[in-house]
């Protein structure tokens, strides 16, 4: 076994890739990592903070996705009252319930926002992620509103649709934030077990515990373009095994080739394409036409059927006209 140490440093910016994030402005306008174009703040979300000139997709905070999802609007949060405690009385660089203030006062009070809203005039419960909570992250919270808006789905009997955007699970909470996974997993099950369809977007980035619970079992699977989408981030998998990655590793034109998720969409378009999935998925079965197989299959088994009640009458005739033709004789074996 080596005894060489392995390094943990956090390699900050002098990585080959670092998470592209859009240079500050004077107020609230964004610089485009990508193309270096520059919007002002009404620009931006007039366009679904995807750019412009190169359809970037900007990272977009829970509750703009909720406003651009129910096209302008209502929608009921579910499970808002819920919030962090801090029972392992964790403490890093700073002691996690300052951490959690420092959060909230982004606007926010977790890093999952879920709502019961119309989606292209299709009722759901929709449950965001939000990346600025926090880095997304899944505690006893996130956890918790997630499986509430799953049953409320069940209990409405509408569908359930989340969009992912998480670094994994919160490492300030431990055990209890790793359990999230198992209870989100269930509420699922329940969801399944009633129905219902249950659509899953993985947004920018994708990781960790969400990505191993809940984010990997939609029933449809869609991604924006340029998210990551993996476990672990190519930075962390190069310096555990010291091995260069393909550029593209985890990306989601990528993990759409390999079959992970069934189609890369525009953050614009993804309303009007659930919509018409959910629209699709809820139609009551049709009587479907039997196939000539299962014509045959169904008139052989009829014909059989018959054939098994006249049996025991074609039995006692033949018997008869035998016994009758040529009557038992002492010593005769039937
Ligand atoms: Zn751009």
């Amino acid at each position: 076994m080596s005894r060489r140490p392995i390094s943990v440093s956090i390699d900050r910016l002098r990585g080959r890739r670092p998470v592209p994030s859009p240079a500050k402005l004077p107020g609230d306008d964004r610089e485009c990592p990508r193309c270096k174009s520059r919007f002002r703040a009404d620009e931006m979300r007039r366009n679904q903070f995807v750019c412009a000139a190169c359809d970037h997709h900007f990272p977009i905070g829970a509750r703009d996705r909720l406003d651009f999802m129910a096209d302008g609007g209502d929608w009921t949060e579910i499970g808002g009252e819920l919030r962090a405690t801090d029972p392992l009385r964790f403490v890093d660089l700073q002691p996690y319930p300052d951490r959690i203030r420092s959060a909230e006062a982004k606007g926010n009070t977790e890093a999952i926002v879920c709502a019961e809203l119309r989606l292209a005039g299709q009722a759901c419960v929709a449950a965001i992620m939000d990346f600025g909570f926090l880095g997304g992250s899944m505690g006893s919270v996130v956890g918790e509103r997630f499986a509430k808006a799953a049953d409320h789905a069940v209990a409405r009997g509408i569908p359930f649709v989340t969009v992912t955007s998480s670094g994994g699970a919160r490492m300030q909470e431990g055990v209890l934030a790793l359990m999230q996974m198992a209870k989100t997993i269930v509420s699922l099950d329940e969801l399944a077990d009633a129905g219902l369809p249950f659509v899953c977007v993985l947004a920018h980035p994708t990781t960790g515990g969400v990505w191993a619970s809940f984010a990997s079992l939609g029933d449809v699977t869609y991604a924006e373009p340029g998210a990551l989408i993996a476990f672990s981030g190519p930075r962390v998998i190069e310096q555990t095994t010291r091995e260069k990655l393909p550029e593209d590793f985890g990306l989601a034109e990528q993990q759409l080739v390999h079959g992970h998720v069934d189609a890369v969409v525009d953050r614009r378009e993804l309303p009007a394409r659930i919509g018409r999935l959910l629209a699709i998925l809820q139609q009551p079965p049709k009587a479907q036409p039997q196939s000539l197989a299962t014509q045959l299959a169904q008139n052989g088994t009829d014909r059989a059927a018959s054939m098994a009640r006249a049996l025991p009458q074609l039995s006692k005739k033949l018997m008869d006209r035998v016994m009758g033709e040529q009557p038992r004789r002492p010593g005769d074996r039937w």
